[in-house]
């Protein structure tokens, strides 16, 4: 199939943030990529999306079972959980990320043991090396730091190249101050992140998409512009009956 023939859409946006008492939010990104024969989720969010999920996809009429791919970025909960969706899908994995979650007893940190079990032994996963194009355009770069075995994706089966960081690069906090908050090994991260400005300088017009954030391109200046608008909030239920309820806007700047 004749190259450019893809098309994104990002049907959750991620987050960049996290609640003061309750731990992560776990609202990261999920991206549809549709070309050809291939429907490709990258990323599959925590159980709370589960619901959203399904109406983002049934909105673009995509049917869970058609999809034939899942790329996982990495191991972790909130991008990892819902690949059982998919019954037809290949699940796409770093080798280097699942041995290692694999390895790790259960722990007070965002690995689902269950979860990782089964990616660990299903015969539907594939695990991919760094330096691998394992799919049409879509080609695995080692990105450690934020977890030892996490990769990041370029795409260019679409109009303009798209990088999908992950939790490389959560936001675009991350990306200007070269820092990852939440990682294994710090220096590990900021020398990550500057191979993620690189692949992102590459080619001009490329979108970067991160695990909680909006999807960004660079503006003449070469810096960060987000694409789209930001929405988020909470609904709670603060009064005596099931029909009030009170709003949250967590946009500061929608
Ligand atoms: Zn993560």
């Amino acid at each position: 199939m004749p190259a450019s023939s893809y098309r994104l859409d990002v049907l959750i946006q991620g987050y960049p943030g996290r609640s003061v008492c309750n731990g992560g939010l776990g609202w990261s990104t999920i991206a549809l990529l549709r070309g050809g024969d291939r429907v490709i989720l990258v990323d599959v969010g925590a159980f709370g999306v589960r619901r959203e999920l399904g109406k983002q996809l049934a909105a673009r009429g995509v049917d869970p079972a058609a999809v034939t791919d899942v790329v996982l970025t990495h191991a972790h909960y909130d991008h990892a959980v819902n690949f059982p969706l998919f019954p037809n899908a290949t699940i796409w994995i770093g080798a280097e990320e699942i041995s290692w979650a694999a390895s790790q007893p259960p722990g007070f940190d965002p690995l689902p043991e269950l979860y990782v079990q089964e990616l660990a032994s299903s015969p539907k996963v594939r695990r991919v090396a760094a330096g691998d194009t394992f799919l049409p355009g879509m080609r695995a770069l080692a990105a450690p730091g934020h977890t030892p075995g996490h990769l990041v994706f370029t795409f260019d089966g679409t109009e303009v190249p798209i990088v999908f960081t992950g939790d490389a690069a959560k936001n675009r906090a991350e990306l200007l101050s070269g820092e990852g908050a939440d990682t294994e090994d710090a220096e590990t991260s900021r020398r990550t992140i500057e191979m993620i400005w690189s692949l992102w300088r590459a080619h001009p017009g490329t979108l970067l998409v991160p695990g909680h954030d909006l999807t960004m391109r660079l503006d003449a200046d070469g810096l960060p512009e987000y694409l789209g608008e930001r929405k988020a909030g909470i609904k709670a239920w603060f009064d005596e009956d099931l029909e009030r309820t009170t709003h949250f806007d967590l946009c500061p700047r929608c």
